[in-house]
């Protein structure tokens, strides 16, 4: 009678009851096997790639198993809040390819039966559960202040004890009941613990989709469950809207895996069904041959904008995220080269249990990849929309030479190995800045690639004469035997056997003189197909190129 005073005292609330909710959130309707999980980020306004990888394994798992993959918004920490955070985690997810079947779609707004789905909209809920556990005699309030809690914890370690509020340190935990409702019928402040039914010689066992089987001391720690602003810690949160909701795999960062004890604990109490748990590795980086966790501060690899600003398509990124889920995926991308990610069917069980290791240089490869199948109109695409927001000029000049353009990203894309010159588009305009007047014309002499074997005079003699027998209009066998037969008579070798066994008689290879006309044309060593480029460039330009080179 007298807990049933202190709970009413406590949660002065007109209140529903547990029941009520259990029965307005019924379990879904999904077949067999169907997984419910959730992305479920404070919103702090900072993407994190850890972030985006996390959501990544919910929603392949939500979305393989024709299942449900929801947004919940865990605001309860109020002092970290920024606006505008939950759309652009919305537009974030939405840009990596991952669409929420459920919960928030907006700063205020939400779809879905099992709402509301942002924490700080759920505070009856909570008080309703917390209550119950009051009058249950399994909750109570604490009206330590924060210096009596600091003096605990020092004299604990002092004599080198487990710190925290448990048992015989647990002032309040067998607080007399009328005693408590005169505390706060005089107005003390208090939070609200579990009182913890764990006992310290006890373990738990628990099967962790990726972590495996884990065992830990139970919990005895009375945790708390309602802060002093009335809002519910992580802890008890997770419990409710994870049962509520009915998620069936809280697929969540591994640093929540040492909180476990109190969450099974947590789950039992309040009379709900444990879910499944997979705690998901970090996202690591490895540093001067020892491995760290990705930074906020000091990576700018760890934010999502990077990728952006980079020019990485999201689906290299994606990609490349799938490679660290699963090791697998890499196999899997080469048997099936064309097949959409989607079909990849990702697996907890073939997840690695530790530190995932983050390695740019690998993203890089898998764009490069991912990028040499697009078809030219599609990289035309891309480029042009991150060009827009991030080099003004070179929109200005790709979109005015569209047509040009398309052919350029065309150049040796169609046949069976196409070309891997990008893997993020601020890469772009140093390889396609020759076809542009305004950006070659900016080059001077010292930025000129040359062959090894050849300098300038000799390149420029080379193209005095090559200007004089270039003819514009053959196929490309033709262009090239008329080459060859300008080098022999130049006095280079067209036979590589030829030239090494007696080197002192030419004046280099072929390939001299084919890297000369490249010089001309282009400043550079290493580029795609020259007689396409010449052709994408146009006999007057070609020409005009050759002049300039000439002039030098
Ligand atoms: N809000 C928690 C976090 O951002 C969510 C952890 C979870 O998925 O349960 O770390």
């Amino acid at each position: 009678m007298s807990r049933e005073k202190l709970a009413n005292l406590m949660f002065k609330d007109e209140l529903k009851t547990p029941g009520y909710y259990l029965e307005k959130y019924p379990k879904r309707n999904l077949k067999e096997g169907a997984r419910v999980v959730r992305y479920a980020p404070s919103p702090t306004g900072f993407q994190h790639i850890g972030g985006v990888y996390a959501a990544l394994i919910n929603e392949r798992l939500a979305h393989q198993s024709e299942g449900i993959f929801y947004l919940r918004i865990e605001d309860t920490d109020q002092k970290r809040e920024v606006e505008g955070a939950i759309e652009d985690t919305i537009a974030t997810m939405h840009n990596f390819g991952m669409e929420f079947d459920e919960g928030m779609t907006g700063e205020e707004t939400s779809k879905g039966n099992y709402g509301p789905y942002r924490q700080s909209e759920r505070k009856e809920i909570y008080h309703t559960f917390a209550k119950k556990l009051v009058e249950d005699g399994l909750a109570y309030p604490c009206f330590c202040t924060p210096e009596e809690l600091n003096e605990i914890r020092e004299k604990q370690m002092a004599e080198k004890i487990t710190p925290g509020y448990y048992g015989e340190y647990a002032v309040y935990r067998n607080f007399p009941v009328e005693e408590a409702i005169k505390k706060i019928e005089n107005g003390e402040e208090y939070i609200v613990r579990l009182k913890s039914p764990g006992k310290e010689e006890n373990r738990v066992e628990f099967h962790d989709l990726i972590k495996g089987d884990v065992s830990f001391p139970e919990n005895v720690q009375d945790i708390v469950i309602i802060k002093s602003d009335g809002l519910p810690t992580y802890h008890f949160a997770h419990a409710i809207d994870d049962a509520l909701m009915h998620t069936t795999d809280v697929i969540r960062g591994e640093e929540w895996l040492s909180s476990l004890p109190i969450h099974l604990q947590l789950f039992d109490v309040l009379g709900f069904d444990r879910p499944n748990y997979a705690h998901v590795p970090t996202i690591m980086k490895s540093e001067n041959g020892s491995k760290r966790k990705l930074s906020k501060r000091k990576d700018p690899e760890s934010a999502v904008s990077y990728y952006r600003e980079e020019g990485y398509p999201a689906v290299s990124v994606i990609e490349y995220l799938l490679n660290i889920i699963n090791s697998t995926f890499e196999d899997w991308r080469t048997e099936n080269p064309d097949a959409d990610y989607h079909e990849f069917p990702v697996s907890l069980d073939k997840m690695s249990k530790s530190g995932a290791l983050f390695d740019i240089v690998k993203l890089h490869d898998v764009s490069k990849n991912v990028i040499c199948k697009m078809k030219a109109t599609v990289v035309y695409d891309y480029y042009v929309a991150w060009a827009k927001d991030f080099d003004k000029e070179m929109f200005d000049l790709v979109t005015k030479n569209e047509a040009m353009m398309k052919e350029v990203f065309n150049i040796d894309k169609e046949g069976p190995k196409p070309r891997k010159d990008f893997g993020k588009w601020n890469e772009v305009r140093e390889k396609i800045f020759y076809f542009f007047d305004e950006l070659f014309n900016l080059e001077t002499s010292e930025n000129v690639e040359l062959p090894k074997t050849l300098n300038l005079e000799d390149a420029k003699s080379i193209i005095e004469s090559y200007a004089k027998v270039y003819n514009f209009n053959t196929d490309q066998e033709t262009w090239f035997e008329e080459l060859k037969a300008l080098a022999i008579e130049l006095g280079y070798a067209t036979n590589r056997k030829e030239y090494k066994s007696n080197p002192e008689n030419f004046k280099g290879m072929v390939s001299d003189v084919a890297g000369a006309v490249r010089a001309a044309l282009t400043h550079r060593t290493n580029t795609p197909d020259l007689y396409t480029i010449m052709q994408i460039m146009g006999e007057e330009k070609v020409r005009d190129r050759f002049n300039k080179f000439i002039n030098l």
